[in-house]
């Protein structure tokens, strides 16, 4: 299996397994699955609610392979980004995973709310940045590597302005921004300054997520990436099946896809993806794909009263 070297030195696998949509009846089987498949590395998060559940199932499979072979990230949630809640937050997580540290602590998104808020619906449950500003909750999270409970620290959804900002007082650099990559969304500059700062990509929601349609900007709508004619005839030439062309084009850009599934054969057709060579061809064929679109664009952090824009959120790169 493919690995990146993070800033770290830890080897981060490259092929991820995304948890976020596993419910409580096919988990365990999924990520039992998943580990025989070969999978080593896992996202979960705070948010995904589903730590206990990955924990044991995680914990089961350690018979397959050892703690140390695994990859294990999880996230931060909103509402702990106050210094004095991110060490208590982290230890809530690895207790539910059961786990003594995590790989990778992510960041989740650049909003602050109120302890104890999971989506927010009035004004009250918002943090301004300016009252938890994104270095302090940083801090806090290189505190967490002191205490040896984390391996890296990153983040998830930052711009390139929020990550330059945080290096003008970083002590520890992020290793990792896990951020939403796919055809439609190739994130050119993103990645030209991640190859600039030794940052790694992760890729979320490689499938185009549940095999969504996207907008643009301009409001057109996309077919879903499973069922586009190029990703189609590109699979045919390699006798491979779509799922595998997302997976390994990002590969091909030097990101790291994190595919979820929760169907057998789609786990070990996923990971098969690793072994898949695209050709320049090809690759200009995908690289012609892009369109600026998202699904995840943060927009439920801008409602209900939020002192939040989705300018401000994202700066401006949103749909770049
Ligand atoms: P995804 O991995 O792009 O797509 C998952 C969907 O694709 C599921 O409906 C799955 O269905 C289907 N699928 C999987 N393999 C397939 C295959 N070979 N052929 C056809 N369909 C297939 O989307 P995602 O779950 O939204 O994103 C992946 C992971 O990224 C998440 O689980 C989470 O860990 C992470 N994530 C992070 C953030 C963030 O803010 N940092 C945001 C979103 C997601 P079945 O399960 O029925 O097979």
């Amino acid at each position: 299996m493919k690995h990146y070297t993070l800033t770290t030195g830890s080897l981060m696998p490259a092929i991820g397994f995304g948890t976020s949509r596993l419910v409580p009846d096919t988990l365990e089987q999924a990520i039992h699955t998943a580990l025989s498949a070969g999978f080593r590395h896992f996202d979960t998060a705070a948010i995904y609610g589903n730590e206990t559940e990955v924990g044991a199932a995680l914990n089961k499979g350690f018979s397959i392979c050892s703690r140390e072979e695994v990859w294990v990230t999880s996230k931060l949630w909103c509402d702990a980004h106050e210094p004095e809640h991110v060490l208590p937050a982290l230890k809530e997580s690895l207790a539910k995973l059961q786990l003594d540290y995590v790989d990778l602590y992510l960041m989740h998104f650049p909003v602050a709310l109120k302890r104890g808020v999971t989506w927010p619906h009035s004004a009250a449950d918002f943090l301004t940045l300016e009252q938890v500003p994104l270095a302090a909750t940083w801090q806090a999270m290189e505190q967490c590597v002191q205490a040896g409970l984390v391996k890296n620290i990153g983040v998830s959804n930052f711009s390139i302005k929020k990550l330059t900002d945080l290096f003008a007082t970083a002590r520890i650099k992020p290793a990792v921004n896990q951020i939403e990559i796919h055809p439609y969304q190739q994130e050119h500059t993103q990645r030209k300054f991640a190859e600039n700062h030794a940052i790694v990509l992760t890729g979320y929601a490689p499938l185009g997520s549940k095999n969504m349609e996207m907008k643009t900007a301009s409001g057109r709508t996309l077919a879903p990436l499973l069922t586009h004619p190029v990703i189609l005839e590109i699979a045919a030439n390699h006798d491979a099946t779509p799922a595998q062309i997302l997976i390994a084009w990002q590969l091909h850009i030097g990101a790291a896809p994190i595919p979820s599934s929760s169907t057998p054969e789609r786990i070990y057709e996923n990971i098969k993806a690793a072994t898949l060579s695209l050709t320049e061809h090809e690759m200009d064929m995908l690289g012609s794909l892009h369109a600026g679109a998202k699904i995840f664009d943060a927009k439920i952090f801008t409602e209900h009263g939020s002192p939040y824009t989705l300018d401000e959120i994202w700066d401006g790169e949103l749909y770049s």
